[in-house]
């Protein structure tokens, strides 16, 4: 995530003149050029990370070769983003917007980076000040560092505290998550139907079929370590524990090291995404159900009434969207539990919250961020009242901004007594954020009948921004190549060498 990539536009072979194949792909794409059919409509249902980037991705196809399809994009909302989205405190736009669900992404998110520079946005560091972090039990303060959460690593304190192999081996772990991670941007990447295979592709079965815990304590991770540092980081990315969430999303977890957003607010890249596709976008537009007509093609049941379509994109945790399916497609699809998750914003004038709040002696500095471990109350002690409290930069001189993200509703009491009564603005969102994601082996189809794909397939493997945008590209591919046989690079040549930083459905 460090490097600027140079873009350099990679020379896009015009026509359909030579035959070639696109890497895993079975069966060479053909280079006729593609009949004339003027009804190629492709629906996408959902207008966040997921729904927007599959109109890009869809847009590059239709910009690189012309592909003649016409993209309608449905979504309920007033507003593009999803799980991305801003608030202004007071309601006063004057004010820096504040993100209310999805807030960073990092270098290896090589969709989001690279989004950022192309529709020139502004990236900023996501870095807390340096008041510091802090792992709350519910009853006391189990560790505490200055520097915030990406500097503590190497630090003297967490050596004292955890030793060095703990560390090592955790850093080591997420590191070689990270590099398997990033064949996904490869003109080798894999394109897959099922995950179970690509996640054996990736070689993280052992990673998904057990808990976070497991895994790294058969690293010989010590379970001090786990249980607050890791476990800190699992609660505030996912509200769940390290020994109920699969190892691949406790590195997934681990892995913010440059974390970075938008500002302005990360919605704004799935704005430009829609921007650069030629998607027909139909706001405050609810899907209600999706059936197959009599010849063979996709009826989409809106409060725009009924459409047809030759392809299907749903973009939307489907358990959560109340689209009524036929019966032999919403069977594919296994229950899927999310995280309920209770985000609440203030302001406050105090600069950070009083150790006497958390009843401990005055003269503790209670750090800016402060993260949570189950490990008290898994022992017989308090569970804490939220999975982390964090201080997110002044909106104006003086006042400040504090995210609590917790399990359940934080009173008004509880905010005035521990903010002393020094509470401005307050804005209360609850969440459906992530899957709850045990240890599995078993995800829902990515294609869910011909015709029909499903993008959020990708969450129980790993839920963000970033792995919503590889789930569409691989989805968009995936149509392209069994409705029209083509793909999102169509004919261009495709040799990740001659471009530095090379990020597939980018530069071929
Ligand atoms: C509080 C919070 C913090 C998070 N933090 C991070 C983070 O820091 N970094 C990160 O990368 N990820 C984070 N995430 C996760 C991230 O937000 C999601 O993984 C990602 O945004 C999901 O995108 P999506 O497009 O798949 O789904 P969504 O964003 O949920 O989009 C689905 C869209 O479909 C629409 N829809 C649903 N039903 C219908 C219907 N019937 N008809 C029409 N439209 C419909 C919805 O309105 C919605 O806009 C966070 C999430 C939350 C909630």
């Amino acid at each position: 995530m460090r490097l600027y990539h140079l873009l350099v536009a990679f020379p896009i072979v015009s026509g359909f003149q030579l035959p070639f194949q696109l890497p895993f792909f079975n069966q060479p794409i053909t280079q006729e050029p593609l009949p004339p059919v003027p009804s190629r409509r492709i629906a996408i249902i959902g207008a966040g990370a997921g729904g927007s980037s599959a109109a890009f991705w869809l847009g590059k196809a239709q910009e690189r070769f012309g592909l003649d399809v016409e993209v309608d994009i449905y979504e309920k909302n007033t507003y593009v983003g999803g799980r991305s989205t801003v608030v202004y405190p007071y309601e006063n736009t004057s004010l820096p917007p504040v993100e209310l669900g999805a807030s960073i992404f990092v270098k290896a998110n090589k969709n989001m980076w690279r989004a950022v520079d192309e529709f020139n946005l502004t990236r900023r560091d996501f870095r807390e000040d340096s008041s510091g972090m802090g792992i709350w039990n519910g009853e006391s303060l189990v560790f505490t560092a200055m520097g915030g959460w990406w500097g503590i690593w190497d630090s003297v304190k967490i050596l004292l505290r955890y030793g060095f192999h703990s560390p090592r081996k955790t850093q080591q772990f997420v590191d070689k998550m990270i590099g398997k991670f990033l064949t996904l941007y490869s003109v080798e990447t894999p394109k897959w139907d099922n995950i179970t295979h690509l996640s054996s592709a990736l070689e993280w079965t052992e990673l998904l079929t057990q808990s976070t815990s497991d895994y790294l304590a058969s690293e010989g991770v010590s379970n001090q370590f786990i249980y607050e540092l890791v476990e800190a980081s699992t609660r505030v990315n996912y509200g769940q524990n390290a020994d109920g969430m699969h190892a691949l999303a406790g590195a997934v977890s681990l892995a913010p090291t440059g974390a970075s957003a938008v500002e302005g607010g990360n919605f704004q890249v799935f704005e430009q995404f829609l921007n650069h596709s030629k998607a027909n976008v139909y706001l405050e537009t609810l899907v209600k159900s999706i059936s197959r007509s009599a010849s063979g093609q996709w009826q989409i049941t809106s409060d725009r009434g009924s459409e047809t379509y030759m392809a299907v994109i749903l973009a939307a945790p489907w358990h959560s969207t109340n689209i009524e399916l036929p019966a032999d497609i919403s069977s594919r699809i296994p229950a899927q539990p999310y995280v309920h998750l209770h985000v609440t914003l203030l302001s406050t004038t105090l600069p950070s919250v009083p150790a006497q709040s958390f009843s401990l002696p005055a003269s503790t500095k209670i750090p800016a961020m402060l993260l949570t471990t189950f490990d008290g109350a898994r022992n017989g002690g308090t569970r804490p009242e939220f999975n982390s409290l964090s201080y997110h930069g002044a909106i104006r001189e003086g006042e400040f901004v504090v995210k609590i993200f917790s399990e359940s509703r934080i009173e008004d009491a509880w905010l005035s007594k521990m903010f002393e009564g020094q509470v401005g603005w307050v804005h209360r969102k609850e969440w459906d954020a992530y899957p709850v994601l045990p240890p599995t082996t078993t995800f829902p189809d990515v294609k869910l009948a011909p015709g029909f794909y499903y993008v959020n397939a990708f969450e129980p493997f790993i839920s963000t921004m970033e792995t919503e945008t590889l789930a569409s590209r691989n989805v968009v591919d995936l149509l392209l190549k069994e409705e029209l046989q083509s793909g999102i690079c169509g004919s261009a040549e495709l040799s990740g060498e001659a471009v530095e930083d090379y990020v597939y459905g980018w530069d071929c």
